[in-house]
């Protein structure tokens, strides 16, 4: 199977490659990465020399780039490529409009031109808003984003929609909890507060902590979407999630416990 993977260079599409190539010897897989801020060449140093990885540097939402990419021909693209930051979004929406709607507009237009098998756009459960406690969205729940980020994932997510039915492009949504693990770039919170709490400085924990999230391990987020791509039903929408939930506060607390740091390093601050 030929791959291209965009976004490869970033926390989870990082973890895909490793996942995807350890347990796929036969695959060949293509990053095209634009390499901003949250892309690490790093993190994947250790499968950069395989004869079966190649790296693009590029951008998603330039014809150019990508059209040059597809050049080669390729079974199935995953797209990853995202400003994935919610607070940066509150600061320059515009970029997150371009990158993750216009680029994914400009990959889906390339796709449709190349006829490949399978398109799969890696969205975010944030597409659906707060959701009541208790409750969990099914994946025909209504769209409420409530941050810039997570309305362009929803825009993003209907212009699949939009090329499926049009143009019978084969493409599935996943919908994915809140992930942590390896290569994640240290503005978010986990690696944030453990950097910080290594460093004995305060955790800034937005408002009084109680805001839940579902939390997935990264390896198992790639895991499902490895089964996607083997057993997934083009024009369909996945939900990925582990059911287990946790407040900020008790995510904070357990990051000090494990470190051994005291509860103390805690501050409360406006949201
Ligand atoms: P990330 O910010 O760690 O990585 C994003 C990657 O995209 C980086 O390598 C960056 O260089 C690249 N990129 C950004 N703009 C680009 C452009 N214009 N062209 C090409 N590449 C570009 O993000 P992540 O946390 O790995 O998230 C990956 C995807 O998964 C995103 O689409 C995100 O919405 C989705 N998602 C993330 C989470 C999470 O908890 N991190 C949860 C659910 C869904």
């Amino acid at each position: 199977m030929r791959i291209l993977i965009t976004g490869g260079a970033g926390f989870i599409g990082s973890n895909f490659i490793h996942l995807a190539l350890r347990q796929n010897a036969d695959w060949q897989i293509t990053n095209l990465d634009f390499l901003t801020y949250a892309g690490n060449p790093a993190n994947l140093e250790d499968v950069s020399l395989l004869p079966n990885y190649s790296f693009v540097k590029g951008d998603i939402a330039s014809a150019e780039d990508v059209k040059r990419v597809f050049r080669d021909s390729f079974d199935c693209v995953i797209n990853f490529a995202a400003e994935t930051h919610v607070d940066r979004s509150l600061y320059d929406p515009h970029l997150f409009v371009r990158t993750n709607v216009a680029g994914t507009q400009v990959l889906l237009e390339h796709a449709l031109q190349s006829g490949i098998r399978l398109f799969i756009q890696v969205s975010t459960d944030e597409v659906y808003g707060s959701i009541e406690s208790g409750k969990w969205a099914g994946e025909d729940f209504p769209l409420r984003p409530s941050s810039p980020y997570a309305a362009s994932k929803a825009a993003a997510d209907l212009l699949c929609r939009s090329y499926h039915i049009t143009h019978n492009l084969p493409v599935i949504i996943t919908r994915c909890c809140n992930n942590f693990g390896p290569y994640q770039f240290p503005e978010k919170l986990v690696p944030f507060f453990i950097t910080r709490a290594l460093d004995n400085q305060a955790l800034p924990l937005y408002g009084d902590g109680l805001n839940v999230r579902d939390w997935l391990y990264v390896e198992d987020h790639c895991q499902a979407l490895l089964e996607i791509i083997a057993q997934g039903q083009a024009g369909e929408i996945y939900n990925i999630g582990s059911r287990r939930e946790l407040t900020n506060l008790e995510m904070t607390e357990t990051i000090l416990h494990l470190l051994d740091r005291p509860k103390s390093l805690i501050k409360f601050v406006k949201d």
